[in-house]
């Protein structure tokens, strides 16, 4: 009787280690690929010859009997087949666990949490694939790029959270309009890639076309009934380039155009115009110059009117190619803005002028330095402790910047663009809205900004004296300024007349050709030196 106990507990045993090669040979081939594979097989063999030994013994109790001592190997057998089990199945599953995070890890690192579509690392990942593939087998390929026309109303009137939930609407739609073998991605805000294996562009402008349809058709969202039309650029492998980025680019390009022009889609075309913005973001240059430092800073005295003295130094960014000639920042900041680097584009500028007028400080004026900020530096929180590590870093005091905001940005301000707006003026810089004029701001929103000064846009200014209309505009704004207990300036001030005009009309500062049109530094200084006191 009991020999047939301890012959059962010899059998559970072997079973044990049995059960043990199953995940051992799981474990074997999971780990294969990692290299730790050998010490798996190792294990196997051990555990089989385990077994073997395990039968033997099983054997000879039966042959020989069973001494005192067998009791003891028996239950130190057991023991040590039960351990075998229980480290080998934890093993497993402690792999498995591994393996689950891994998985979600490189989820997390290659699509996009809201719409659980593949995210630009991804997309370039498979971008480099698809241009491979196509290569070899000389097939077409069309990469298209697409942003929502009302996206940033939505998220301005209704709130981030309606756009985040029209974002998640949208996907199924586009999903729908694009083959199973064609990858969508989102590159962030509402900007979508997709890439088009095989498709030449005749059927890319089908697929286009489709697309547009199917997206004017309203979403709803929770008991909103949203319309959102969309714009798509198209660019061509080979012809349009022959790496991810520079498709990208070129379909970034053709977006713009079709946005631009409302065209629903347009068809990168290099021959569209050879001095147009978008052959220098095709060529990369814009990138490249901020980085490399290729941008000039130019300098614009703002004047007191009534004294002559100087008011303040606008700085204005100038951007000279080799090839391409003079490109003004009306053409190349929307791009820097839209690419993402005005960020740098700002600090960058920031901290050159920020160290120029230190510089300047030993000529002992009395003047601001204004510097223009674009809307996205508005809604983006670093910037307030940027601007701070500038200023402490050339310890200039925040008093002696005044920071330029256009109308229209402000217009698109949201509460983190106006909570940055009040940071920067606890801080002690000056806010100013350029362009004023061009924009709707509404009087009461004017009341609840927290700037110091208004400037009214040029357009006005410049043809004040040959229409009454403008001088109209010119001379309310000044009211309205005077009202709000705004400083006004008047910019674009490009002739005597004018300037006697502004005075009359009691506008406190300007800024003009007449009086200095933007120079760059050397000879800004000597303008400085010889012109700081009176200019008549
Ligand atoms: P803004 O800030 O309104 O600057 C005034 C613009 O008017 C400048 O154009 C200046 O050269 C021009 N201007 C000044 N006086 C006269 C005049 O009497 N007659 C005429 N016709 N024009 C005059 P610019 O330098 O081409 O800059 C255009 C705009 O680009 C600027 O308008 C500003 O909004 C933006 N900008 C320039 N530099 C930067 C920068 O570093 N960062 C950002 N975010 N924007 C910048
Ligand atoms: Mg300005
Ligand atoms: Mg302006």
């Amino acid at each position: 009787m009991l020999e047939i106990a301890l012959i059962t507990i010899m059998l559970i045993s072997i079973g044990f280690l049995a059960a043990a090669l199953n995940p051992v040979w799981v474990i074997y081939k999971n780990q294969g690929s990692l290299g730790q594979g050998y010490a798996w097989k190792l294990l196997g063999v051990l555990i089989i010859v385990f077994i073997l030994g395990y039968i033997i013994y099983s054997y000879s109790l039966l042959q020989s009997g069973i001494k005192h001592i067998d009791f003891v190997l028996i239950f130190i057998l057991f023991s040590g087949s039960c351990f075998v089990l229980a480290v080998v199945k934890l093993s497993l599953i402690s792999i498995k666990e591994i393996q689950k995070i891994n998985l979600l890890e490189r989820h997390h690192t290659l699509y996009d949490s809201l719409t659980n579509l593949p995210n630009r690392v991804l997309l370039n990942e498979t971008m480099s694939g698809a241009i491979a593939s196509a290569k070899r087998n000389k097939t077409a390929l069309a990469i298209m790029l697409m942003d929502l026309n009302n996206f940033k109303e939505v998220n301005d009137t209704l709130g981030h959270y309606y756009g985040d939930r029209l974002l998640q609407c949208i996907v199924p739609t586009l999903k729908k309009e694009i083959r199973e073998i064609d990858m969508i991605s989102r590159l962030g805000g509402d900007e979508f890639a997709v890439i088009l294996p095989d498709t030449d562009i005749e059927d890319a402008r089908i697929i286009a076309t489709r697309i547009i349809d199917a997206m004017k058709q309203p979403f709803a969202v929770d008991q909103h009934e949203l319309n959102i039309g969309i714009s798509i650029g198209i660019a061509q492998y080979p012809n349009d380039g022959i790496d991810g980025d520079s498709l990208l680019q070129k379909a970034d390009v053709a977006m713009y155009i079709a946005k631009k022009n409302s065209l629903g889609y347009s068809v990168y075309d290099l021959n569209r115009d050879k001095n147009s913005i978008d052959k220098l973001i095709v060529l990369g240059k814009l990138r490249k110059a901020i980085t490399n430092s290729l941008l000039t800073l130019y300098y614009q005295p703002i004047i007191n009117l009534h004294s002559g003295k100087l008011y303040s130094l606008e700085v204005l960014t100038r951007w000279h190619d080799e090839e391409l000639g003079n490109i003004c920042p009306d053409d190349f900041i929307p791009f820097a803005e839209r690419s993402g680097v005005i960020k740098q584009l700002s600090l960058w500028v920031l901290d050159n002028a920020v160290e120029q007028y230190m510089n300047w400080q030993k000529l002992k004026l009395d003047f601001v330095l204004s510097v223009n900020l674009s809307a996205r530096d508005i809604q983006d929180e670093t910037m307030i402790n940027d601007l701070r590590v500038i200023l402490s870093k050339h310890k200039m005091p925040p008093s002696q910047l005044n920071i330029e905001i256009t109308e229209n940005s402000m217009m698109h301000e949201s509460d983190q663009s106006h909570h940055i707006l009040s940071e920067l003026n606890q801080l002690g810089i000056s806010l100013s809205i350029d362009d004023f004029g061009t924009g709707f701001s509404s009087l009461a929103y004017l009341k609840k900004l927290s700037t110091q000064s208004i400037k009214i846009d040029k357009s006005f200014v410049i043809d004040m004296l040959d229409d009454c209309s403008d001088e109209v505009i010119v001379r309310s704004i000044i009211d309205i300024a005077h009202n709000l207990g705004q400083d006004i300036v008047a910019e674009g001030i490009e002739t005597k007349e004018c300037l006697e005009r502004l005075k009359e009309l009691n506008c406190s500062y300007g800024q003009g050709y007449y009086i200095c049109k933007p120079l760059p530094q050397m000879e800004i200084t000597s303008w400085l030196k010889e012109n700081h006191k009176d200019i008549d």
